[in-house]
């Protein structure tokens, strides 16, 4: 049989350390939520690849729409000058679709090319407008914005930096809403929602207003530990922004096209931001693509400019036609099935399920919001001890039993495929139970 693992010794993977990379899942073939290795392991993907592979896998839709874009153009220079017919259409498709006012899409390979571009973007807005002396942007703590040198110092998880710096600077950072454990201070009688949204009021005056360009927030923060943020925070924040000229970017790299059971996330706070990243699931997967779309009067300052100061960015795959097709056809399957609806359905049955393993003195808390799942282990249900050695050796005994899950930190986190039908809801719960069973630490009564 061949050595695939050893064969594999040739690449080096992403957040690499040998350790961690000792023993791989070879993946050969995947359908639906599941997935199958070369060494004839069934398991069920938890985590959707990585939060992206919405309409699940072997989708022969998207394979064919792929094939046959390819064969008639799978890519042409979309530079100033040129275009092509798929991006057309799924720019198109894409204005206005995630939020009113935002009708203008710039397209990428992914997450990270999407948040590098809403900065460079956020920084030229403000030149454009006469105040080139906004240019940081606030972040928060435990957010994960991408690996691109700007995005890995706009992320607010410290072991995605040490072995990279110093920052390239202009990012500075606040308190995450965490229901469960904020770690900024509150004053009496306020909630933490107002707490978090104050932290940013506050930097923003200690910053100076007029060295502030943007404000970037996921929805729901993903790899920072699945963190669902309290009803009143984004409004508060959009209010915050709209009082001192900053500029809101949503990164919805996971929260976007359906997952948390909206199609895009900042809908169940009706808030607005002016600039959204997005990628990921855009294509499910099936194709490299993410983008940026901007608010209307971004695209205004644009079209007023002087050549002088042209859009000098873009990339090779901008706009690549084959992924633009997939895109297209994958947005054409998740609205047929109606995605956010089965995301909110389904998600709640997730969530109750997983609450059921709250007896487990090791499960902390348990939230999410549509198919976007989070388990936190401590070592002690009331003094909250993160306990991120637990989660790992949970996350391994489900993977023995075939689940796939993602330990983020102490958080274990779920996000399946959004074509997860209830048996496939109810046997991640079964499945993660029997893991912690194993494991055998509950509470007594
Ligand atoms: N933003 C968020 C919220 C993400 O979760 C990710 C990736 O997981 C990114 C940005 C970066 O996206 P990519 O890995 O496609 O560059």
């Amino acid at each position: 049989m061949t050595n695939w693992v050893e064969k594999d010794k040739k690449q080096l993977h992403p957040v690499y350390h040998p350790k961690s990379h000792a023993n791989p899942l070879v993946i050969e073939r995947g359908e639906g939520v599941w997935l199958y290795t070369a060494d004839g392991q069934k398991i069920l993907d938890g985590m959707a690849g990585l939060w992206n592979v919405n309409a699940g896998y072997g989708r022969e839709e998207l394979a064919k729409v792929a094939y046959d874009q390819m064969k008639q153009l799978a890519f042409t220079s979309n530079f100033s000058g040129m275009t092509n017919l798929p991006s057309i259409q799924l720019a198109e498709k894409l204005s206005g679709f995630a939020y009113e006012g935002l009708n203008t899409t710039f397209f990428t390979s992914g997450g990270s090319e999407s948040n590098d571009s809403a900065f460079k973007t956020a920084r030229y807005y403000w030149k454009r407008k006469g105040k080139p002396t906004k240019y940081k942007v606030i972040a928060r703590k435990g957010s994960y914005h991408g690996v691109t040198l700007a995005a890995t110092f706009a992320t607010g998880l410290e072991k995605y930096q040490t072995m990279f710096g110093p920052s390239v600077g202009g990012f500075v950072h606040i308190p995450a809403p965490n229901p469960y454990r904020y770690e900024g201070d509150i004053k009496p009688g306020e909630t933490i929602g107002q707490a978090a949204a104050r932290a940013l009021e506050e930097a923003i005056l200690r910053e100076d207003a007029d060295t502030i360009a943007a404000f970037i927030a996921e929805p729901v923060m993903g790899v920072g530990g699945v963190i669902v943020p309290p009803d009143d925070y984004f409004p508060l924040v959009r209010a915050i922004c709209d009082k001192y000229e900053v500029l809101f970017i949503a990164d919805e790299v996971i929260t976007g096209f359906g997952r948390t059971g909206e199609w895009f996330a900042l809908k169940h706070w009706n808030v607005k931001p002016d600039i959204l990243s997005f990628a990921k699931a855009i294509t499910s997967g099936y194709a490299q693509l993410g983008g940026m779309q901007i608010s209307d009067e971004i695209r205004e300052t644009m079209e007023s400019a002087p050549e002088s100061e042209a859009y000098m960015h873009g990339y090779t795959y901008s706009g690549h036609a084959m992924a633009c097709a997939v895109g297209l056809k994958n947005l054409e399957l998740m609205e047929k099935d109606n995605y956010p609806t089965r995301a909110k359905e389904l998600g709640k049955r997730l969530l109750e399920g997983l609450n059921t393993l709250s007896e487990f003195a090791f499960v902390g808390d348990v939230r999410g919001l549509g198919l976007v799942c989070g388990v936190e282990i401590v070592s002690n249900k009331e003094t909250k001890v993160a306990d991120a050695a637990m989660a790992m050796k949970i996350f391994k005994a489900a993977q023995e039993r075939g689940l796939r899950t993602r330990p983020v930190g102490n958080v274990l986190a779920f996000a399946p495929p959004l074509s997860i039908n209830e048996e496939e809801v109810d046997e991640i719960v079964k499945r993660l139970g029997a893991a912690m069973d194993g494991i055998g630490w509950k509470v007594s009564g």
